[in-house]
């Protein structure tokens, strides 16, 4: 049996060993299928973790928001679609953003995006931690996110595709970020479901810098799109698959089409 324990600060819920709870689309099929798996769930009940509020240049996404909220947020246009590709209406009133810094392959179309903006993962101790380091560890069991700050983003500037066998809401074959402030002069690349973890495309983003968007430039990048990317054989696609298609989307990505 799954023992519930409730708290009303991250802070407090932070040295309880359990599950930390978000919006449970994926923790709670885990408690239905083998509830020996989790025997504690950690509900944090402090409405902070739903807030989105904007911090410096930019915005602190409580880890509890869930990608409605994102999608009906005046300040987070750009973050929209991102949002809207993940699952159906129902799931996206429950899937929260925290959830899905942890969800496993194929899972993870918002951390996507994070990772590409660059964006900073806050603990309850106050750490602050750059995404990329906080996805190269993943520790389920290292505490509590209570938020994620991400900068303000121009229009135009965040390009994200999600490929899937069904639309619009199909689990991703692959999906694809690319952030490209100050009008795109120094790209940053991340794809989901091409590695165990949403992954940074730096021989890509390399073969970007400083060159702008042009045929040349961009047919540079998807020839080195694989580099550092690790993708696998699943029921949606093979990594071959993967590969082939991989600078393709690429291209689309950043060309914004649709
Ligand atoms: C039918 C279906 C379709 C889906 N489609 C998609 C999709 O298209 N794209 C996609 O990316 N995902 C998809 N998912 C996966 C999932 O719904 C999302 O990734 C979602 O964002 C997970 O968030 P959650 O709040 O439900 O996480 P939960 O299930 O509550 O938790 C998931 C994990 O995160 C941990 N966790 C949650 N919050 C915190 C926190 N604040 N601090 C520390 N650890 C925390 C939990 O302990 C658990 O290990 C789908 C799931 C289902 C069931």
């Amino acid at each position: 049996m799954t023992e519930v324990q409730s708290f009303s600060t991250s802070a407090e819920a932070a040295g309880a060993q359990g599950a930390i709870l978000g919006g449970g689309t994926l923790l709670m099929r885990q408690v239905n299928e083998a509830p020996q798996t989790v025997p504690r769930l950690i509900r944090i009940t402090d409405p902070a973790l739903r807030e989105i509020r904007p911090e410096g240049d930019g915005h602190l996404i409580g880890a509890g928001v869930a990608m409605a909220q994102v999608i009906a947020h005046p300040d987070l246009g750009a973050l929209a679609p991102v949002a809207r590709s993940i699952g159906g209406p129902a799931l996206r009133n429950m899937a929260s953003i925290g959830g899905n810094l942890f969800a496993p392959h194929p899972y993870g179309d918002f951390t996507v995006a994070l990772l590409a903006l660059e964006a900073q993962v806050l603990w309850s101790d106050g750490q602050r931690e750059e995404i990329e380091r906080f996805l190269s560890v993943r520790d389920t069991a290292r505490g509590v996110v209570t938020g994620i700050w991400v900068p303000r983003i121009a229009p135009g500037a965040l390009r994200y595709r999600k490929v899937s066998r069904t639309r619009p809401k199909g689990v991703s074959v692959m999906s694809i970020a690319a952030y490209l402030p100050n009008g795109g002069s120094a790209p940053r690349i991340a794809f989901g479901a091409m590695g165990p973890t949403p992954l940074r495309a730096k021989a890509a983003e390399s073969a970007l810098q400083g060159r702008g968007l042009t045929e040349e430039s961009v047919t540079a990048a998807g020839a080195v799109c694989l580099q550092g990317l690790s993708p696998a054989d699943d029921a949606l696609a093979s990594a071959w698959y993967r590969s082939e298609v991989a600078p393709v989307h690429l291209r689309r990505c950043l060309m914004g089409e649709t």
